[in-house]
């Protein structure tokens, strides 16, 4: 099954017409600060050291539904019909890590999507492709090198352990990845992501679940595909509608958000 690691656009011939048309509308306004030299002209270039690269604020996870880690790398180093795809990181089921782009670099792997108030997660974020074809359980070797990166990763970037979600959480009309299958308790379980907690105060009147949605990141603008997305991580299933239960974990979710320290909280929340 070729290609079907998450077709995306060419980022950079997009983010070019980007460039030219702000160049274009500031040129209108009598100035050009940001654009580039070779696109906006006269510039004078006045180079400062005083900057450096922008690091990602969250992780997200794909798996790749692909037959294998050689297949997928294939899919993620090549120019495929669907367009060209990648990540940083892909984790074979045997456990064997790759890495295919340097954390500080743009991997192409989120597509349209949005968390938050953040709509490009390539800038935003570190892709990590799991190996698995869609249908079968995360192997334990898989899911303990994932723990050992997220540790390393972490720690490294200064990311919020909080903030590592699913491609379908950002993506809830177009993906589907991982799946239900997918151990987000355990992760939970070593410090990684948001999950309910073992006992949930009880949920006061007047609670809006979708208010909570919106808080922990959900797109809202496809409702139904939103709750989907919820169900998948949070309930290992893809009801689209609201089940017993639903309103615990959203505000149990929601109350671990607003009890982190102010500079913890996502900088997503709308
Ligand atoms: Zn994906």
């Amino acid at each position: 099954m070729p290609n079907r690691v998450h077709g995306l656009r060419e980022p950079d011939r997009a983010l070019g017409i980007v460039r030219i048309c702000a160049c274009i509308a500031a040129l209108a306004l009598g100035g050009c600060a940001t654009a580039p030299p070779q696109v906006c002209s006269p510039l004078e270039w006045r180079p400062s050291p005083n900057h450096d690269q922008r690091s990602a604020q969250m992780i997200v996870l794909h798996q790749t539904e692909m037959e294998s880690a050689e297949a997928a790398l294939v899919t993620l180093q090549t120019r495929n019909p669907t367009g060209r795809v990648s990540a940083h990181y892909l984790i074979g089921d045997d456990g064997r890590l790759y890495q295919l782009v340097a954390e500080s670099e743009r991997a192409w792997h989120a597509g349209a999507s949005r968390w938050g108030g953040v709509a490009d997660l390539n800038s935003a974020s570190i892709g990590i492709e799991l190996d698995n074809d869609g249908v079968e359980p995360f192997s334990q070797a898989q899911i303990d090198t994932l723990l050992r990166l997220l540790d390393d990763i972490t720690g490294r970037l200064d990311i919020p352990r909080h903030l590592v979600i699913g491609h379908g959480d950002i993506a809830p009309t177009r993906k589907r990845d991982p799946s239900a299958l997918f151990p987000w308790k355990r992760l939970a379980e070593a410090g990684y992501g948001l999950w309910p907690r073992a006992v949930t105060a009880p949920v006061p009147s007047g609670f809006d679940p979708w208010a909570a949605m919106r808080l922990i990141g959900y797109d809202l603008r496809d409702p139904a595909a939103a709750l989907r997305a919820f169900h998948r991580h949070y309930r290992g299933n893809e009801d689209e509608q609201w089940l017993p239960g639903d309103a615990e974990i959203l505000y149990d979710l929601q109350q671990q958000l607003m009890e982190m320290p102010v500079m913890e909280m996502p900088a997503t929340v709308p």
